[in-house]
């Protein structure tokens, strides 16, 4: 297993299997930041609340992702606002918006040691129109107060060191972190609250009893009053059609060893975590070991050795060519989920149970902000909530993705080529 997080993580937190009847009044499933964060929201609030991982905590994309903490949803603001209202669409920009403020404040609040950094994040262009797009974005932000700078010229090569991007937007408010010491910090914080936890306890269950809600799991049952499903791209059969909501993609990371000291002084000097706005998303950033690390799509398989992820190092290799003889030494994906509209979808199938999921591959901030949406929800019912619920709704033809995906990666590589 060539996953530098976990190799880099310290030893996992030994949790107990579920493996004897008990009663609580939530129950979690998926231990990744929605759950572990609704957990611990929960716990805060004195609820009896108990989480279920097939694994263990942020085994899935949460510890295993690019890192970065993004603001914002994907689609830009004044589309957010068109699509839900003003009320709403405002509401949901607001979440998106300080989703990062949140998850900084948490580490900070929990004395999380994750390698937090809040030194922005950049979205980069490449091509005309991507960056005519940035700057419609940039002061779509700016006119909601969002600290928001376009770099060009010589201010994005001294934050990039190299001259390949027309621009970029510098968002103040993001950063980068070690996604599973995140993960496991958010799970010690949530056990300190008084959240019971458990590793491999995969539910195969849910079902409805007279009052509350019976989980199978390792041949035992819990019962709870409400049940939160937080399985994201690792989403099962568990809660009926819920698969066909979305679509799993396998996202990929590489990594350098670490690089000389002149060499990570030329490579992203100042420390923002970079993504490129293409329609294949290439992301990058120099961890606090000054490895550098780029992600992108993979094969839709277990990726284990940088060997299989060449692409990524020639691309690298081609944004900064001294990386020339520096060795890609470790290599890893995972499943992200991504939904139609590009959209977080939280569904209420039925009384007592929250389904909270599909990220889009910007889950670092906004899955732990929907954790504690969620926790408030449950605590206060009739209280804002900042996301809007609906049907869980198939995605036609879903049995095809595979082949939609292929078929859009390689729509996007034409897109991007042709500018
Ligand atoms: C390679 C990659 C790079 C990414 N980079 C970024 C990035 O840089 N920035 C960003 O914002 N986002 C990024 N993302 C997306 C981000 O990681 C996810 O949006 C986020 O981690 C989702 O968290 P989650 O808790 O919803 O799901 P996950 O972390 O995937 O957790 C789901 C959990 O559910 C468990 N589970 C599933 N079924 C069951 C069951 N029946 N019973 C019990 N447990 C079950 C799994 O074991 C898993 O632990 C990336 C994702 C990938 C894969």
């Amino acid at each position: 297993m060539s996953n530098l997080y976990r190799e880099t993580a310290g030893p996992a937190i030994a949790l107990p299997v579920f493996d004897a009847d008990a009663n609580t009044e939530v129950a979690v499933v998926g231990a990744g930041f929605t759950g572990l964060s609704t957990a611990l929201h929960l716990a805060e609030r004195g609820i009896a609340v108990r989480l279920f991982d097939a694994q263990e905590p942020g085994w899935g994309a949460s510890g295993r992702n690019g890192g970065q903490v993004n603001p914002g949803l994907k689609p830009d603001p004044e589309t957010v606002e068109r699509d839900f209202g003003e009320d709403l669409g405002a509401r949901m920009n607001a979440l998106a918006g300080t989703a990062p403020g949140l998850v900084f404040d948490l580490i900070a609040r929990h004395r999380m040691d994750c390698e937090a950094r809040r030194n922005g994040t950049l979205r980069a262009a490449t091509r005309p129109r991507q960056a005519e797009r940035l700057r419609a974005t940039a002061a779509q932000f700016a006119a909601r107060g969002a600290p928001v700078q376009v770099l060009q010229g010589e201010a994005l090569e001294r934050a990039t060191g190299h001259r390949h991007y027309l621009s970029a937007l510098l968002d103040r408010r993001g950063g980068d972190l070690h996604p599973l010491k995140f993960a496991r910090g958010l799970a010690r914080a949530a056990l300190a609250a008084g959240a019971v936890l458990h590793a491999d306890s995969r539910v195969s269950c849910v079902e409805r009893a007279v009052g509350h809600w019976r989980l199978h799991v390792n041949g035992a049952t819990a019962t709870a009053r409400q049940v939160v499903i937080a399985t994201n791209g690792y989403t099962d059969d568990l809660w009926p059609g819920l698969r066909r909501t979305l679509v799993p993609v396998f996202g990929a990371i590489a990594a350098t060893a670490p690089l000389s000291a002149a060499m990570a002084q030329a490579i992203l000097p100042q420390r923002a975590a970079l993504f490129e706005i293409g329609a294949i998303t290439v992301y990058c950033r120099v961890d606090a070991d000054q490895r550098l690390l780029i992600g992108g799509r993979g094969p839709m398989r277990e990726v284990v050795e940088p060997r299989s992820l060449a692409h990524l190092a020639r691309y690298a290799r081609r944004l900064w060519p001294a990386l020339e003889h520096v060795p890609f030494t470790h290599a890893w994906g995972g499943r992200l989920a991504m939904t139609r509209d590009h959209y977080p979808h939280v569904h209420e199938p039925a009384d007592g149970i929250l389904i909270c999921l599909g990220y889009n591959g910007r889950g670092v901030a906004m899955a732990t902000a929907m954790g504690e949406q969620l926790a408030r929800r449950i605590v206060d019912p009739a209280g804002a909530f900042d996301m809007p619920i609906t049907g869980p709704r198939a995605i036609p033809l879903h049995g095809l993705w595979p082949f939609g995906v292929r078929a859009a990666i390689l729509k996007g590589r034409l897109a991007d080529a042709l500018g």
